[in-house]
């Protein structure tokens, strides 16, 4: 015996009416599921193109018009096939609040609300015996747009969610019980699905962004060095080749300083390797406040083992103060003084070399190598010293 009949033996026509009822509230519930993560992919997946990029809310708008569509002829079709005008009815509207809601939720885009606010003027002036269906369509509209203006704070917080879902739902449903002469599934079932629809909506929002937060932080733990928290050579080679371009567009200058510290060997030789971490933590954290009341913006970085970079941008060609700059920061962290367990106290010093971008750079590195070669310099010339754009300062230049 088929389980069709069995049913119908069972209870008659009740029993297989809301066992088809449920089934097609799972079947849909996966489809929503499918439609939501659609939307999160997306809005959030990384574009290449530029044209795909400005069409990102295109597509979630038309993904959004297709599935309400979608469900609403699925439910037209049952309607006509299983005589159960108002079952049906009732068992599609939730996915169509949860497709209309979801969409305001997600999408910041203010034509994804005016699309909908046009598609849903057609759809409570086309359903029959609905009164005052115009104030209802505005009342629609204020939630559409609080969902959408508010979207990040509600989609926050189950606390938001879960009462707000239901207010933006009541216009829908109200609609629903006068063009379908009452609602014949009982208000039980109509809520418990409902609910159960905004559950599952909210794990996918919620679970999707969980993944994109993580994912950003993978992507920012890749840029930043983990002992000194400065960006990494990766950043340093990117913010090089960023400048450089926007030079060459006509943009402006921009300086580079490198400096190594000096014997670092006998640190760690004679302190530990512990100790000589600290050093280095102390200096960026040293360097980082030291570059910040520069009046160029700046970025620093950790290009080496011991060595350490920061680039000035949109400077002005002046070499006095780039050798002004290039001696305070030297002169800053030599008068950190470092303590080891045991008390004994040390410090360091460090070479340093400057140069500033030139047009007649052909490639980005060219202002990284000429600004080694002068660190180079400073470590030739004895350590302990600044060469800048070529001139290691205090010390006589060869004739
Ligand atoms: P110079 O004045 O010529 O620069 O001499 P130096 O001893 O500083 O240079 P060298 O290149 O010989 O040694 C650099 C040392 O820096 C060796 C390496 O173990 C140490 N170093 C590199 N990265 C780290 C780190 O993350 N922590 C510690 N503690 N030491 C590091
Ligand atoms: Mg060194
Ligand atoms: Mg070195």
């Amino acid at each position: 015996m088929l389980i069709g009949e069995l049913l119908f033996h069972k209870g008659g026509n009740k029993v297989l009416n809301w066992s088809i009822r449920i089934i097609t509230f799972i079947t849909n519930s996966l489809v929503l599921i499918g439609f939501a993560m659609l939307v999160d992919w997306i809005l959030h997946v990384k574009m290449t193109s530029k044209r795909n990029k400005r069409l990102r809310t295109t597509y979630v708008i038309v993904l959004t018009i297709a599935f309400l569509v979608l469900f609403h002829t699925a439910s037209v079709l049952s309607i006509m096939q299983q005589h159960n005008y108002q079952g049906y009815g009732w068992t599609y509207i939730n996915f169509q609040i949860g497709t209309v809601m979801y969409t305001l939720l997600s999408s910041r885009h203010h034509s994804s609300f005016y699309s909908l606010a046009v598609v849903l003027l057609v759809w409570f002036w086309w359903l029959p015996n609905v009164p005052h269906w115009l104030p209802i369509y505005l009342v629609t509209l204020v939630l559409m747009w609080l969902c959408q203006r508010y979207g990040t704070k509600i989609g926050a917080k189950p606390l938001y969610y879960y009462p707000f879902g239901l207010v933006f739902a009541a216009p829908f449903l109200y609609v629903n019980i006068y063009s379908l002469h009452g609602i014949d599934v009982g208000w039980p079932f109509q809520m418990v699905t409902l609910l159960l629809t905004l559950f599952y909506l909210w794990e996918v929002h919620y679970l999707a962004k969980r993944q994109r937060d993580h994912q950003a932080t993978l992507v920012e733990e890749a840029r930043v060095d983990e002992l000194t928290q400065l960006n990494n050579f990766r950043v340093f080679n990117e913010d090089l080749l960023a400048a450089y371009d926007k030079m060459q567009a006509g943009g402006e200058a921009y300086a580079l300083y490198t400096f190594d510290i000096d014997h670092f060997k006998h640190v760690n030789d004679r302190y530990g390797h512990l100790v000589g971490n600290l050093v280095l933590e102390q200096v960026a954290k040293r360097l980082t406040m030291i570059t910040a009341g520069l009046d160029f913006p700046v970025k620093t970085y950790r290009t080496g083992g011991e060595e350490f970079s920061f680039i000035l941008f949109e400077i002005e060609e002046d070499f006095q103060k780039a050798s002004a700059i290039s001696q305070m920061v030297h002169d800053e962290l030599s008068k950190l003084v470092f303590t080891t367990d045991k008390g004994e106290t040390f410090s360091i010093t460090i070479s340093l070399g400057e140069d500033r971008s030139l047009k007649e750079d052909r490639n980005y590195l060219d202002v990284y190598n000429r600004a080694d070669k002068y660190l180079y310099s400073s470590k030739r010339n004895g350590r302990n010293i600044v060469t800048v754009r070529g001139i290691t300062l205090g010390v006589a230049p060869h004739p």
